[in-house]
């Protein structure tokens, strides 16, 4: 930039400072001390439009020498000086004249600048009553920049800098807006699998790691003119634009799952997280960013109902069956408030000995408008609501305190949740309730899925062993269903495994089944576990699970689920349960 130019006037007087104070004729000393210690640049005109009056800071501001800028200078001239040219550019032109109009009609008027280096000044012109006018130029770079990072930050979320939801709703209206005649946007809801679960175990430090890293990998998957942000907790909403047809928007979703699938390296813990999408395609979905939001978000419960680790497309009847989910949900949260659940005890023979050995509690809520409501009904939901801990220690406690009364050599069979594996008090609950209720924990049995063996192994076998050392049974429930590993048998030692209804179903046409009966029976008996065929409805089914080597059974054949004061009366009616049929 070339030197600011110096222009002489007649009687220029001395030095700078003392210079244009004192330029000020007829103000006191207290005055020019004021202004010059003014934080603003102040420079006053005179009628003619002619400098009176610059303060040092103005020359500071604009980086010109505090000696050229003298008084009797012209608007024009200081213009001159700031843009260090000899001309007057159209715009400062325009500026002068839009100046001198705006004091001739006593109006106030403003001005921002930004100078060569990117410095924001604001600038204020006041009329004064001699026909002059007054200016302040204040440098506002930092509250700019503030301002600037307070938008930026209410616009983003802090961990990812990825938008949130303000500004998410913004880009989706304006990607609605302008997408073209014939092409699609999509909306898609992205929840990590399980996250809660990483947090809870691994800690927040990962947790948030782990999310900054998942915003990194969406980013890497998309467009430059889609957009990724994140709403907050692990959930990620992306648009995507201009696309040709839905199975575009398939495509991205199982690209988008698979870069999330890909292990993490954080802080030297590997972590693996699955992800679920709900999508939403406009403009069949929705036209406005609320209806697609809201159908994006169906869409990602139903994929996560589905067993998670997949995407859904919204379709039409998603909402009417997540208002009644939700109203399953309300109610679910009352029950436990309000007593609706009991245990109803279903009895387990032994077939050797054609006694009741066991009697399984099995949860029933008794609901004031639909009645009475089964597990397969709520417990999923329990779980996912993250209600099943506190009906689940309901469930242990009532069971051991019903089972108490009951005939000494009989026990009491509870299921319990994977999820209850998670928290690490599951121990104690047990221990309480054994306490409590004065049952000696040999008569206890704790039955589990095999998804309790698929999640985090060390920790829940280390819960099975202490649970072991209490001296509680460990049973394998539905056995066959699932992944039927049989290496979960080699990991720990259970107690007993029931074999899944389903294969008992089957009985006796089915040869398959039978297959598996028998090579069931045959390791539970190499690992001296019991063996209990569930669901045996016919004395045939019976005949068959004995001679398959079944050590136990249970079913509707001898008795169906019964509420607890039924099941006290059957059991000394059984006489102490001695003599089963
Ligand atoms: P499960 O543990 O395998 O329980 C056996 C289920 O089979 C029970 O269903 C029982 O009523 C049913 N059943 C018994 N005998 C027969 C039969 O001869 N024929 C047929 N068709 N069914 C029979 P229910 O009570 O509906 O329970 C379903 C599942 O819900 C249970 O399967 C268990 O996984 C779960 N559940 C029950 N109570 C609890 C609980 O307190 N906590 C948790 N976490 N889950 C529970
Ligand atoms: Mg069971
Ligand atoms: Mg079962």
């Amino acid at each position: 930039m070339p030197e600011p130019q110096r222009i002489k006037r007649a009687g220029d007087p001395g030095p700078a400072g003392v210079m244009q104070a004192a330029a000020l004729d007829g103000h006191d000393d207290l005055m020019k001390d004021v202004l010059e210690r003014l934080p603003q640049g102040v420079v006053m005109f005179d009628a003619n439009g002619k400098v009176q009056f610059a303060n040092r800071r103005y020359s500071e501001i604009y980086g010109l020498p505090p000696e050229h800028v003298v008084p009797g200078i012209t608007l024009e001239e200081l213009f001159r000086l700031r843009s260090g040219s000899a001309t007057l550019e159209p715009k400062a032109d325009h500026l002068c004249r839009r100046l001198r109009e705006a004091v001739a009609a006593g109006e106030v008027i403003t001005v921002n600048f930004t100078t060569d280096d990117g410095r924001n000044i604001h600038c204020i012109n006041t009329p004064l009553q001699s026909g002059g006018w007054l200016v302040t130029h204040e440098d506002v770079t930092q509250q700019h920049q503030a301002e600037k990072q307070i938008a930026h930050m209410a616009s983003h979320d802090a961990l990812t800098d990825l938008p949130n939801r303000n500004s998410f709703k913004d880009q989706l209206d304006h990607a609605l807006r302008f997408n073209a005649e014939g092409k699609l946007v999509a909306v898609m809801f992205i929840d990590l699998d399980n996250f809660k679960a990483i947090n809870d175990t691994l800690g927040h430090q990962i947790g948030d790691e782990l999310l900054k890293a998942v915003a990194e990998r969406l980013r890497s998957c998309m467009c430059e003119t889609d957009t990724v942000a994140r709403f907050g907790g692990d959930e990620f909403v992306v648009i995507s634009w201009a696309l040709d047809k839905p199975s575009d928007a398939a495509l991205l979703a199982s690209r988008i799952r698979d870069s999330i699938l890909e292990p993490y390296d954080l802080r030297d813990h590997h972590v693996v997280v699955d992800a679920s999408i709900g999508i939403a395609l406009s403009p069949n979905d929705g036209t406005d960013a609320g209806q697609l939001l809201k159908n994006a978000d169906l869409a990602l419960y139903s994929a996560k109902g589905s067993g998670r680790g997949t995407y859904h497309f919204f379709e039409n009847d998603m909402d009417v069956r997540m208002m009644a989910r939700r109203d399953l949900e309300l109610d679910l949260r009352a029950a436990l408030v309000n007593g609706e659940f009991e245990l109803h005890y279903q009895p387990l023979i032994d077939l050797e000995k054609d006694t009741i050995s066991c009697c399984e509690a099995l949860l029933r809520w008794k609901h004031p408008r639909r009645g009475m409501v089964l597990p397969g009904t709520f417990v999923g939901l329990a779980e996912e609501i993250g209600l099943i801990d506190r009906i689940g220690e309901w469930v242990i406690r009532t069971a051991c305190a019903e089972a108490s009364s009951w005939p000494g050599e009989v026990t009491v069979a509870v299921n319990v949740s994977p999820i209850q594996f998670r928290n690490n008090n599951l121990v104690q609950i047990v221990t309480h309730a054994l306490a409590s209720s004065g049952l000696a924990p040999e008569r206890l049995e704790i039955e589990i899925t095999e998804a309790v063996m698929l999640e985090r192994t060390e920790e829940t076998l280390s819960v099975l062993k202490q649970l072991h050392s209490l001296g509680v049974r460990i049973t394998m429930d539905d056995f066959g269903t699932g992944y039927s590993s049989l290496s979960y048998l080699q990991k720990f030692p259970f107690d007993k495994i029931k074999i899944d209804q389903a294969f008992i179903a089957n009985l006796p046409n089915e040869g398959e089944s039978i297959a598996i009966v028998r090579a069931v029976t045959g390791i539970a008996g190499s690992f001296r576990m019991k063996t209990t065929a569930e669901g045996v409805e016919t004395e045939r089914q019976r005949a068959i699970v004995a001679s398959l080597g079944c050590t136990e059974m249970q079913g509707n054949l001898f008795s169906a689920a019964r509420p607890a004061a039924e099941i006290a009366e059957f059991l000394s009616s059984h006489k102490s349960g001695r003599q089963a049929a």
